[in-house]
């Protein structure tokens, strides 16, 4: 085990590609970052079938499906002109600027 915070230039919100795995193809927003993990929850990706408690007579309790976890690796972001690409920086007077790298458009 290593304590190192992965390093990404994603954020919460994001619109994001799966690159690899079952879930290749996929495109969502990121719902939450782990860092410490290097995981994110992207929206309508990954799901898994939850199966839910009763909590009280009323309740039926039932199958939900939810959001797992996908490796921060295994996901690139989108830019809405070339599609799944690379994220650079560009400084802008004080300001550091994402931008994709083919295009240069500010993500
Ligand atoms: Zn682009």
């Amino acid at each position: 085990m290593n304590d190192v915070i992965t390093k990404t230039k994603l954020k919460k919100d994001d619109l994001v590609q799966v690159i690899s795995g079952r879930e290749k193809g996929k495109q969502g927003k990121i719902v939450k970052i782990d860092r410490e993990k290097g995981r994110a929850i992207v929206q309508g990706v990954n799901m898994v079938k939850k199966t839910m408690k009763k909590r009280s007579q009323n309740d039926r309790g039932g199958i939900m499906e939810i959001e797992a976890p996908v490796r921060l690796c295994n996901m690139m972001i989108v830019c809405k002109k070339c599609g799944p690409t690379r994220l650079g920086y560009k400084i802008e007077g004080d300001a550091k600027k994402r931008v994709c790298r083919k295009c240069g458009e500010a993500l």
